[in-house]
């Protein structure tokens, strides 16, 4: 939290002194003009490049904020890959340890083996994760050609979602709006699975009391399926609807910096969605109310 502070101390400094250059400038501008007022040649070429002067500097500022935006983002993101990594490592290795030293009855073995395989599959989460947004940044549209049925895949994957996370059958409620209309989209059906996946996973690990999921398919305009999940969790704030799609990106609240992540699940879930054609858009109305996740993607018209 020290960090984000230090952070938004420096981004303020910059917006500050690139603001104060830009009204001097200005302020000089507005001198030469009346300096020169009777002199055009002077005073277009003065005019002419004290604007080229403050462009410059406008631009220079906004490339300084967004490069120590993506610094920040890096950080973070290297911070909670660590995180991610070093926590299963380290819980297995207690329990391998526990079980070398001790003697142990069956049962305390099976649990100790329980949560090894768990910590396991988080690690392998991770590095998939990890790896799979490196491959999905460098891949072209032209090798994704398989037909989906999204339907079945996301009816699928919230059950997966709710079995994985011990959700009772009704916290993830699925709402069949597609009023019998095909859903069928081509693409790569490993992707489209992760993509609904992410959006799923992240609203479960977004609500953390009693989460309540409403995942609605429809089919809109005939051409698009619309896969909207809303959840009744920590909601976003405005500022950060738009910026939760960009890579290592999260949000700089205590509640989320507490919960595992990475940043790159949102922008798995825009890149795959804009690879097929789709897109991918947040909405909230606000902290502590909730948010909604919606992936579009091209319906396959003629099957
Ligand atoms: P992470 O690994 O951090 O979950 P994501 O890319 O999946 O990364 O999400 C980026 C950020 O967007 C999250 O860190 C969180 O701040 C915010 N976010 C994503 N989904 C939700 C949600 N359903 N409710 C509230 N915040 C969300």
């Amino acid at each position: 939290m020290q960090k984000i502070t230090r952070r938004r101390g420096t981004i303020a400094f910059f917006i500050t002194l690139g603001a104060c250059l830009v009204a001097l400038a200005i302020g000089l501008n507005v001198r030469w003009v009346i300096l020169n007022w009777h002199e055009i040649v002077p005073l277009v070429l003065g005019v002419f490049f004290f604007g080229i002067l403050i462009a410059g500097v406008v631009l220079n500022t906004i490339f300084l904020v967004r490069e120590i935006r993506r610094n920040e983002r890096h950080d973070s993101f290297l911070n909670a890959v660590t995180h991610e990594l070093k926590t299963p490592i380290a819980s297995i290795r207690l329990y391998l340890e526990t079980l070398q030293r001790r003697d142990l009855s069956e049962d305390k073995r099976q649990e100790f083996y329980r949560v090894m395989i768990g910590d396991s599959e988080r690690l392998l989460a991770t590095v998939e994760q990890v790896l799979k947004a490196g491959e999905v940044g460098q891949r072209g549209p032209d090798d994704i050609s398989i037909r989906v049925d999204i339907k079945e895949m996301v009816e699928d994957s919230c059950q997966v979602v709710a079995l994985r996370n011990h959700l009772p059958s009704e916290a993830i409620q699925f709402l069949n709006e597609t009023r019998g209309m095909s859903t069928i989209v081509v693409g790569n059906p490993e992707d489209l699975r992760a993509a609904i996946m992410n959006v799923l996973d992240n609203a479960v690990k977004y609500s953390p009391k009693d989460p309540k999921i409403r995942v609605a398919l429809a089919v809109e305009h005939d051409a698009w399926v619309v896969l909207r999940v809303t959840d009744n969790g920590i909601g976003i704030q405005d500022a950060h609807l738009k910026r939760i799609f960009k890579r290592f990106y999260r949000v700089p609240s205590l509640t989320v910096l507490r919960t595992k992540g990475t940043g790159l699940g949102l922008f798995l879930v825009r890149t795959i969605a804009r690879q097929h054609g789709g897109d991918a858009s947040a909405t909230s109305d606000g902290e502590g109310r909730g948010a909604t996740i919606t992936v579009q993607l091209p319906r396959l018209l003629h099957s």
